[in-house]
């Protein structure tokens, strides 16, 4: 087994104890394809446990995390990131051992995470409803209340940033919580869980039950106790548990992947625009739901920049994550040999590859590496420009104005993120206005962790919202009191 600096619990959290499971799973490091941990391996009736166990807590019968006034629980939100600073070296080297990726990234993401616990430890005393005039013998409020127990399903690619993003809010908004984490990498998450109860969250609070999607994951979508669900992943398994929360009539937040275009128009600053689309698709090996993963060029300028963008891919370097390259792996032999599949395909098409990166000669050989690669003269509709390949490679293609810019940014149906190149403001106006995108970037993309900014999708890239202070508040249900003056 590689080196790794604890061991995280092999046993899910519920109730406040460590319980372990009669099978576990293995976990593999995908830098070298070498065993990392053990993990428990929930069933149907840990999930029960562990959604009882919130259930108490939140009903104030063996805890009372809802009857904490917001104050209490934003002083132990901020108390925790503090903790989550604290642990930062052990964290990391969990995320960059569990997921490949390259350390600075890893130790990025356990930054963001605890400032997802700050900003929403600010954010838990500031929660509040309205009053609304009525008939003149009446008062009328409304009271913003948390849902009670949110089931929480999370995926690999970011375990502590999405860790970060729902439980701090579900938390600072009243709510207890049973976390589903991926199977593939969740080293992080028990260690984040491990630091809460140490910080004091009482138990029950928090609960999690790691294990297989098609068990735990299902136990958890389709169960009739939890109040609301958020689920992050894909789009196939965002819409089975879609349905089976709808047997319950569960309020669903899905996150669910895109195909996010940045549009550069001969006039951006094209050092920092070049600079940043490529950043965009490498960052976490492209296995970033809001990866820029086309980049749609302005005509006049499109031989120009291809030939830019080729010098700086040929450049990348692929190596294991410990290493800090420009790129590691992708998560497991599946998800390479998905994207090795799609991309030959492709090539069947006649789809040129302009430029690729390299793999170091350290690299281990039984790591799930694909090298940065750039796509060119992509035609419309190809399945290179429409779908979501969660690798790290780029789909190139030219476009004549704004309307058609915009006509080839819509030929995918998802709508997570977008980025715009240009200096003429308002053209930055009308082309922010009229995509089709949860989040819109002009002059740069995907902002510094994006903590404080709402974060969600339109069309296929699911629904609700994550992040920010609209984050906060779809923790949360709207109660009206309507008072008759005696
Ligand atoms: P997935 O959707 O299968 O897994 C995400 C989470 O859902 C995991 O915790 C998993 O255990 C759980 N899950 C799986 N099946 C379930 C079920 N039947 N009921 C309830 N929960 C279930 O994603 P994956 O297989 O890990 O990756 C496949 C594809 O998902 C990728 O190629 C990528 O396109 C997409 N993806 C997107 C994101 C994102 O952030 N949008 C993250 C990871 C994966």
């Amino acid at each position: 087994m590689s080196r790794l600096p604890v061991t995280p619990p092999c046993a899910a959290l519920i109730g406040g104890e460590w319980v372990t499971t009669p099978q576990s799973l293995s976990v593999e490091a995908p830098s070298s394809a070498t065993p990392l941990a053990e993990i428990a391996r929930c069933q149907s009736s840990q999930v029960d446990a562990a959604v009882d166990a919130a259930r108490q807590a939140f009903d104030g019968i063996r805890g009372t995390w809802s009857q904490w006034s917001a104050r209490q629980r934003g002083e132990w939100l901020y108390r925790f990131a503090e903790a989550i600073d604290a642990d930062a070296e052990t964290l990391s080297t969990l995320e960059c051992a569990d997921t490949g990726k390259p350390m600075r990234q890893a130790k990025g993401d356990i930054s963001v995470c605890a400032r997802y616990f700050r900003f929403y430890a600010g954010g838990a005393d500031k929660l509040h409803g309205e009053t609304i005039p009525f008939e003149t013998d009446y008062t009328v409020m409304t009271l913003r209340e948390p849902y009670g127990v949110c089931g929480q399903i999370i995926p690999w690619n970011y375990p502590a940033q999405i860790f970060g993003r729902c439980i701090a809010a579900a938390l600072a908004a009243g709510n207890t919580v049973v976390l589903k984490p991926a199977e593939d990498a969740c080293l992080s998450v028990l260690r984040l869980a491990e630091l809460a109860m140490q910080c004091g969250l009482p138990e029950g609070v928090l609960n999690v039950v790691p294990g297989l999607g098609s068990e735990a994951g299902a136990a958890l979508s389709e169960h009739s106790r939890i109040d609301h669900l958020s689920f992050t992943g894909s789009p196939a398994t965002g819409t089975l548990v879609t349905q089976a929360a709808a047997a319950n009539h569960v309020p669903v937040t899905m996150e669910l992947g895109g195909k996010s275009p940045q549009i550069l128009f001969a006039d951006a600053d094209m050092d920092t625009a070049l600079a940043t689309v490529v950043k965009a698709i490498i960052q976490n090996a492209g296995q970033t739901c809001s990866a820029g993963s086309r980049l749609l060029v302005e005509s006049s300028c499109y031989d120009q920049v291809v030939a830019a963008l080729s010098e700086r891919f040929s450049a990348l370097l692929c190596d294991a994550g410990e290493a800090d390259p420009d790129c590691g792996p992708l998560i497991n032999a599946r998800q390479r040999a998905k994207l090795e599949d799609r991309l030959a395909a492709a090539k069947a098409d006649g789809i040129r590859v302009a430029a690729a990166g390299q793999l170091a000669e350290s690299a281990p050989a039984e790591g799930h590496f694909v090298v940065p690669q750039m796509l060119v003269d992509v035609p419309e509709g190809h399945h290179v420009s429409c779908e979501e390949l969660f690798g790290p490679v780029l789909a190139v293609q030219r476009f004549n104005d704004e309307d058609d810019a915009i006509r080839l940014a819509h030929t995918s149906d998802f709508g997570l993120c977008a980025g715009i190149w240009t200096r003429d403001g308002g053209r930055q106006q009308r082309l922010a206005k009229r995509i089709r995108s949860g989040q819109v970037f002009i002059n740069d993309y995907g902002a510094a962790g994006g903590v404080e900014l709402p974060f969600g999708g339109m069309g296929r890239s699911g629904h609700g919202r994550e992040k920010g202070f609209e984050g906060l508040k779809s923790y949360t249900q709207i109660k009206t009191v309507a008072i008759r003056h005696g």
